[in-house]
């Protein structure tokens, strides 16, 4: 029996309710294969936390999560606490304190799921976007002179460095030797932006020499959106900067259906610290104790979470039992559904223990 020491900080909006629907699943997987257990412990930090304590989680967060085997994130964000908080008073914190610099993010059609783009069924588009994680255009430096003033000033340095572009150059390129199709895209702006983007290119050119046996291209941002929506099926693995990454990928979760869907994992790959695994999506406060979120974003996640723990069979009967709720029509209202969390997490749950 293997054990797991699982720390959820399910945080603000919907972001409890996809968690609880996540570790019942978890749990059900518990039973149905009698070889792993988990224990988890939930911190109750988030916004709620931040309007009784002034900050998003105690001083010694992240001495309290280290001994974990992993994170389990729901969503930060509240009408009524500015985003910049919240974002780099917990979720950011986590991110850059335990180093997890590659930010994994696969997306796929799922069965029964209906993609905006017109003739793209299941299979269309199957990529994983990797994030660079820990520097670029979200290191946080920067500054403001004269505030408030007429000639005030407003700067956001991005920050590329030799080590943090090889690292994850590596982890995509490893990962795109990984898949069938063994094909990267690295997402570039090196046209406008001359100095850092140029080095992000030579060091891609550096990092493919090591793989001969991925073929590779570039691209600039802009173009890969238009990519991405006209020619999804010539994408595979996507390498791109913190931000063009974070825009990407909803664009990515939007083409597949819904944000609702779309998982993502802050990964350490040394295995230094915990690896963080979270839905793609905020708090959508919009539909808040609605009982309608959809917690398929928060199960794919935790199949994500399952394989980083090197429990790959566990990972893939999650997945599979996603599919099959979703081929079936049970789905939640933001992909065409009518059914509610619950009655989606009880879909799966089912589908698990009848596997
Ligand atoms: P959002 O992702 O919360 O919501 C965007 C839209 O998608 C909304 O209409 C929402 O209802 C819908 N949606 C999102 N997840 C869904 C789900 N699981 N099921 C069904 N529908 C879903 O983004 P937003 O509205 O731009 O931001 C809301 C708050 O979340 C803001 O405070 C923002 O800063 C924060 N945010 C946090 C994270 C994070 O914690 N990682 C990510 C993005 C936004
Ligand atoms: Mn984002």
């Amino acid at each position: 029996m293997k054990n797991y020491s699982i720390a959820a900080i399910p945080a603000d909006g919907i972001g409890p309710e996809v968690i609880s629907a996540g570790i019942d699943v978890l749990k059900a997987l518990e039973k149905r294969l009698g070889t792993l257990r988990f224990s988890f412990q939930t911190f109750e930090w988030g916004s709620d936390y931040y309007k009784a304590h002034g900050v998003m989680m105690p001083e010694d967060g992240l001495a309290q999560l280290k001994a974990f085997d992993a994170i389990y994130f729901g969503a930060v964000g509240a009408p009524d606490v500015p985003d910049h908080i919240t974002l780099w008073g917990l979720r950011l914190p986590i991110c850059q304190g335990f180093d997890q610099y590659a930010n994994v993010r696969p997306t796929r059609i799922l069965p029964g799921i209906e993609s905006p783009l017109r003739h793209a069924g299941p299979g269309a588009l199957d990529w994983v976007i990797v994030r660079e994680n820990s520097e670029g255009e979200y290191s946080g430096n920067g500054g403001r002179a004269h505030r408030g003033l007429p000639e005030e000033v407003g700067t956001e340095v991005a920050i590329f460095t030799r080590v943090g572009v090889t690292r994850i150059m590596r982890y995509a390129f490893r990962l795109a030797q990984s898949r069938p199709r063994k094909l990267l895209t690295v997402v570039t702006k090196s046209n406008a932006q001359r100095h850092g983007m140029v080095m992000w290119d030579e060091i891609a050119a550096e990092v493919a020499a090591e793989f001969p046996d991925v073929s590779w291209d570039k691209i600039l941002v802009d173009a890969m959106t238009v990519r991405m929506t006209l020619h999804p099926q010539s994408l595979d693995t996507i390498v791109a900067t913190n931000l063009h990454a974070d825009i990407l990928s909803d664009l990515a979760g939007a083409l597949a259906g819904s944000l609702g869907v779309a998982p993502t994992a802050n990964i350490d790959p040394e295995r230094r610290f915990p690896s963080m695994f979270e839905p793609i999506h905020g708090s959508a406060f919009d539909i808040t104790g609605k009982g309608i979120a959809n917690p398929v974003a928060s199960f794919w996640t935790a199949a994500q979470m399952l394989e980083h723990l090197g429990e790959a069979d566990a990972a893939a009967l999650l997945l599979s039992a996603v599919d099959q709720v979703c081929a079936a029509g049970i789905k939640t209202p933001d992909v065409g559904g009518s059914a509610t969390t619950r009655q989606v997490t009880d879909a799966v749950i089912h589908a698990i223990l009848e596997s």
